[in-house]
C-alpha cells in the first residue's frame, strides 16, 4: 500500500459522515429519481439522471479517494473501456492493445474502432517491454494480463509511450487501486471493471475511468452523458456497499491465494502454475516492485480439457462461472472462450472462504 492509502480507506468508510445533519440516514439512500426539483436552472446540483445522481456521486467520491483522481463511473467495465477509447481516439490514430488481454476489448476494437479508421495493433503483453510505440496515439495495456498473468513494467511503458507522443490507458481490473497504482506510475487514464472485486458479490455490473487531467476526464464525462452509457442507481448503490469491505475481502482473498498457489505448485497434477506471488514465477520480481500484493487470481494448467473440467465439476467450493473477484471461489477453463491458453488451463479466483476447507476440497477434487 502507498503510504496514505490506509487513511484514504478510513476516509472511504466515513465520507458521508461529514455532511450528515441530525436525523439523516447513516447508510447511503438509494435514489432512483430520474428528475430533480428544478424551479430554475442555475446552481442545481442535479438536473436529470443522465447527467448525474446523488448515488453515482457517492460511489464516485469513494473511488476518487481510492484512485486519488477524478472518477467517472459506467454501467460496466466495458462501458468504461469504451468511454476511454472513444474519448481518446480519432480517425487515422493508431492504438496498441494487448493480444492476450481481456478478449472483449479486442473484439470491440476490431469491430468498432477499425471501421472508424483507427489502426488497431495487437501485441502480446510481454512485448510491451520492448515494443516501439512510435506512431501510436494510445498505448493500452493490462497488467497482470487476464488470464495469462503476465506482468509488464507500467512506469517504463508510460515513459517510452510519452516519449513517442502517445497517451497510456491501463486496465487495472485484476489488482484494483488498493494493490496497483497506474496513475502514480505515469498512466493518463485507468479503466476498471468494478463488477469484479470492488462490487465483490457477483450481483452488479459496474466500471469506472480515473484520471488526473481535467480536460481528458471532461471528454470521458461528456461521452457518458451523450452516449447514454450511464450506471443504474441500484448498481451504484451495491458498489458503494461493496467498496466498504473491499480491503478486508482482498486481504483474505490474496492471503488464501498465496497459500493455495504454493500448494498447487507442489501438486503432481499441476503441469504449470502461474501466481505472481511465487518466488519462481516469471513475473515475481517485477510484481514485487510494482504491486502492493499479488492478487487472488491463479493460473493452473492441468493435463487436458477433461482433467480440468473434471476438477472443476468435482470441487464443491469452486463455482463454475466466468468472471472473478467475488466472495465465492470460482474456476473456469479459459480455452472454452478461445483464449490462447492450453486446453487444460484453469483460471482460479480465490474467494473469502476459510482457506483450509477450500484447499481440502480442491485437493480432493484433484485426486
Ligand atoms: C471483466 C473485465 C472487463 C469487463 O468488465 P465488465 O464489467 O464485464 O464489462 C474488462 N477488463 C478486465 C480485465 C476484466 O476482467
Amino acid at each position: 500500500m502507498t503510504s496514505d492509502l490506509p487513511r484514504r480507506l478510513a476516509d472511504l468508510l466515513h465520507h458521508r459522515s461529514a455532511g450528515l445533519q441530525k436525523g439523516d440516514p447513516v447508510a447511503l439512500p438509494l435514489t432512483t429519481s430520474t428528475s430533480f426539483h428544478l424551479p430554475d436552472v442555475q446552481g442545481a446540483p442535479y438536473i436529470y439522471a443522465r447527467n448525474g445522481t446523488p448515488t453515482w456521486e457517492a460511489v464516485e467520491a469513494q473511488l476518487a479517494l481510492l484512485e486519488d483522481a477524478e472518477v467517472v463511473t459506467f454501467p460496466s467495465g466495458m462501458g468504461a473501456i469504451s468511454a476511454a477509447l472513444f474519448a481518446s481516439l480519432r480517425a487515422g490514430d493508431r492504438v496498441i492493445i494487448p493480444a492476450d488481454g481481456y478478449y472483449v476489448t479486442r473484439v470491440l476494437s476490431e469491430g468498432f474502432l477499425t471501421p472508424l479508421g483507427v489502426d488497431v495493433v495487437q501485441i502480446p503483453t510481454l512485448d510491451y517491454a520492448t515494443a516501439d510505440f512510435g506512431g501510436a496515439a494510445v498505448v493500452y495495456l493490462e497488467t497482470p494480463s487476464n488470464p495469462g498473468l503476465d506482468v509488464v513494467d507500467i512506469a517504463d511503458v508510460c515513459a517510452r509511450a510519452h516519449a513517442a507522443g502517445a497517451m497510456v490507458i491501463v486496465d487495472n481490473t485484476t489488482m484494483t487501486p488498493l494493490m496497483q497504482r497506474p496513475l502514480d506510475l505515469g498512466a493518463d487514464l485507468v479503466v476498471a471493471a468494478d463488477t469484479k472485486a470492488p462490487a465483490g458479490h457477483s450481483d452488479a455490473l459496474f466500471g469506472h475511468v480515473a484520471g488526473r487531467d481535467a480536460k481528458r476526464m471532461g471528454r470521458v464525462r461528456d461521452w457518458r452523458r451523450l452516449s447514454g452509457a450511464v450506471p443504474g442507481a441500484m448498481e451504484a448503490w451495491l458498489v458503494h456497499r461493496g467498496l466498504e469491505t473491499l480491503e478486508v475481502r482482498l486481504e483474505r482473498m490474496c492471503a488464501s491465494a498465496g497459500i493455495i498457489a504454493a500448494r498447487l505448485a507442489e501438486h503432481p497434477a499441476a503441469l504449470r502454475l502461474r501466481y505472481p506471488g511465487l518466488a519462481d514465477d516469471p513475473a515475481h520480481d517485477l510484481s514485487r516492485r510494482q504491486m502492493q500484493g499479488f492478487g487472488f487470481l491463479i493460473g493452473l494448467t492441468l493435463k487436458d480439457a477433461t482433467v480440468a473440467e473434471d476438477f472443476l465439476a468435482r470441487c464443491p467450493y469452486l463455482v463454475r462461472s466466468t468472471s472473478f473477484g467475488g466472495t465465492h471461489s470460482a474456476g473456469e477453463r479459459r480455452a472454452r472462450w478461445g483464449d490462447k491458453v492450453p486446453e487444460g488451463f484453469v483460471r482460479l479466483s480465490i474467494g473469502v472462504e476459510p482457506v483450509e476447507p477450500l484447499w481440502a476440497a480442491m485437493a480432493e477434487a484433484l485426486r
